[in-house]
């Protein structure tokens, strides 16, 4: 079986449809890490290609606030402005989809993996080192949970008293500033026979590891291996709706950046 591992699509569809394009023919189930909206301008589009596709659903912080279900107190002016924006676009269906997304954790793969949106401990926690996922990997009763949150493609496995890092190597990408690298690329990572991994497929829609071009990430359960993914969108257009909606212009201005 081979998942396609999606996460924090926030709403940016040209990112989400050169996903699935790069994609095609390549994966049975489509899970879905949540932050499916917020930030980006076409939640309603996203949400209902994600209906459409998604096997496994888990929701995330974003989600909760852009349909309501917790208050935008605890987020930062510009995340506060695109989720009630995000909640008065959201049709009454859609609305009501996002309200009733599975909070992590969630399991998949006929309970053989788990999915979570931060941490198998908490759904708001961030996942960025090693130490931080120590005490995660005590409590998960899969060999791997798959997370999102930080918007940074890798994660970390441990295997016989021994901690990796398991983020992907693209090479002379060019991270200065104006330079988008513009070429598809992905890397296999197997994982080690009774390890336990914690894996970030990266963010779809506004990736923040300092690589502009949408992440994602393909789990093939029979050869126990995760392929991680970058591929280029068409941003402009991104960004042009994001304008349009009147929405904080650094939401467009940070996709290029990647962060
Ligand atoms: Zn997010």
């Amino acid at each position: 079986m081979r998942a396609l591992i999606l996460s924090d699509i926030h709403g940016n569809l040209e990112a989400l449809e050169a996903v699935l394009a790069a994609a095609e023919g390549q994966w049975d189930e489509l899970w879905n890490l949540g932050d499916t909206v917020g930030y980006g301008a076409s939640p309603n589009q996203v949400v209902e290609c994600m209906r459409s596709l998604g096997t496994v659903h888990v929701r995330g912080n974003h989600d909760r606030v852009c349909c309501g279900l917790t208050s935008p107190e605890g987020f930062n002016p510009i995340a506060k402005s695109a989720a009630l924006w995000t909640r008065k676009q959201l049709t009454p269906d859609n609305l009501a989809w996002i309200q009733a997304m599975p909070q992590g954790p969630v399991t998949a793969g006929n309970g053989t993996v788990t999915c979570v949106h931060g941490s198998p401990l908490d759904e708001d926690d961030y996942l960025l080192s090693v130490r931080d996922a120590m005490a995660p990997v005590q409590s998960m009763r899969t060999a791997i949970t798959f997370f999102g949150h930080t918007h940074v493609q890798g994660g970390f496995s441990y295997a016989r008293n021994q901690w990796h890092e398991l983020t992907p190597q693209f090479g002379a990408i060019e991270t200065r500033r104006g330079h988008l690298p513009m070429e598809a690329q992905s890397q296999q990572i197997v994982l080690e026979q009774g390890s336990k991994a914690l894996v970030n497929p990266g963010s779809v829609g506004q990736p923040r590891d300092h690589d502009w071009r949408a992440a994602f990430a393909i789990f093939d359960s029979a050869a126990n291996a995760i392929t991680f993914h970058r591929v280029a969108y068409d941003l402009a257009t991104s960004q042009a709706k994001i304008f349009k909606a009147r929405l904080p212009e650094r939401l467009a201005s940070r996709l290029r950046e990647g962060r």
